[in-house]
């Protein structure tokens, strides 16, 4: 394959992003490549509106696992790009369009010159939400190929082209949405002592959140509860019998996750005292943090050392990856692609370069080879 053509996959992936789950159009896309090459010693098994694709070593002592993520996400695209996004409020905004030309690219190259150990491709819906990870660990098909080790990129906006970061230990946050909501007794504006004003509790939670963090998390972690969203009330003169605050919640460790939660909870259970109230909390979408094991970190190094591209050490990130709840099962790391983007990731400007493939794909095919 030419580089021209893997641009060309990448730009028909780029035209049909699809949501978690619904990756219909996406899969059938990776189908048909993936049957037109040759398939003496591959095996496909389609999961949910994902795939795995096993290649067989030419001597199999061990089982090397590679993922992309495949979903897009709801924004509508603002790049003016002649390839733009046909599928209205929906964008390849975090890149996973590249992710998946990059797995078909390294795919295809370990196809035609098989390694000594055995490859499974893991083409993983849902990345954004509510979560394909997990479920796809869990799964009959890779419950039974039992991989040795994980590894996966993602493209890096602020990375040059031709680099490629990581770091042993933590990349990613854990991370956990929040909303809260508050529910009391409306009335009127005159007459505060016969209601139960939602406006006060939210507002008290508001103020008083902060110290969970302050109190409850070791200082030398690091933990970030931010509250981006509040809502209460119809109009000026009536006390509100409902409000609601919207947030979200950052550690780089699990214990501080658990234990900001409990204290969140216990916030909530004073509050509830305090402003004759009923709440309820609800944590949406959580990631579990991207932990690095630092030995394949040395070995991808080491494997990188070995090609054109430029390694760099990464610094590790708030934001959040479902790749997470893979490693928390198996060895493995994630590292970052460069791709050099004015606008950043989950943006509707998102436009990395893509020169950026064939690297992606050059270190992905070494590591795979070397480590
Ligand atoms: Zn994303
Ligand atoms: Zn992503």
């Amino acid at each position: 394959m030419t580089s021209e053509q893997w641009v060309t996959i990448r730009r028909d992936l780029h035209q049909i992003p699809e949501l978690g789950f619904q990756e219909y159009k996406t899969q059938a896309y990776l189908l048909e490549y993936i049957k037109s090459l040759p398939q003496d010693h591959i095996t496909i098994t389609p999961w949910e509106t994902g795939i795995f694709v096993y290649v067989e070593g030419t001597e199999g002592h061990q089982t090397v696992a590679y993922r992309t993520d495949i979903d897009g996400l709801p924004i509508a695209e603002a790049t003016d790009l002649p390839f733009q996004s046909t599928h209205d409020g929906r964008m390849h905004a975090c890149g996973h369009d590249l992710h998946m030309t990059i797995a078909l690219g390294a795919l295809t190259d370990i196809v035609h010159h098989r390694p000594a150990n055995n490859v499974l491709f893991l083409f993983q819906p849902a990345e954004e939400g509510p979560g394909g990870a997990e479920p796809m660990l869990a799964s009959e098909p890779m419950q039974s190929y039992q991989p040795d080790y994980v590894f996966a990129l993602h493209v890096d906006p602020k990375g040059p082209v031709g680099t490629v970061s990581s770091k042993p230990g933590l990349l990613f946050a854990n991370t956990s949405e929040l909303f809260i909501d508050f529910y009391g007794r409306g009335g009127h504006a005159a007459y505060p002592h016969e209601t139960k004003d939602m406006m006060m509790a939210a507002s008290a939670f508001n103020m008083q959140v902060q110290q969970v963090v302050g109190r409850m998390v070791d200082p030398l972690k690091s933990a970030v509860v931010t509250l981006g969203k509040m809502e209460a009330g119809t109009v000026q003169n009536i006390i509100p019998e409902h409000a609601r605050v919207e947030g979200t919640i950052r550690t780089t460790d699990a214990d501080s996750m658990t234990a900001v939660k409990q204290s969140i909870e216990q916030l909530l259970a004073g509050i509830e005292k305090r402003y004759s109230c009923q709440t309820t909390v609800d944590y949406g979408a959580n990631y579990y943090m991207v932990n690095n094991d630092a030995e394949y970190v040395e070995r991808f190094k080491q494997a990188i050392a070995k090609t054109n591209v430029t390694y760099q050490e990464a610094n590790a990130a708030m934001t959040g990856e479902d790749f997470g709840y893979m490693l928390k099962e198996l060895p493995g790391f994630m590292f970052w692609l460069g791709v050099d983007s004015e606008h950043g990731l989950h943006t509707s400007r998102l436009n990395p370069k893509e020169d950026a493939i064939e690297v992606g794909i050059e270190a992905v095919v070494a590591m795979i080879r070397e480590g």
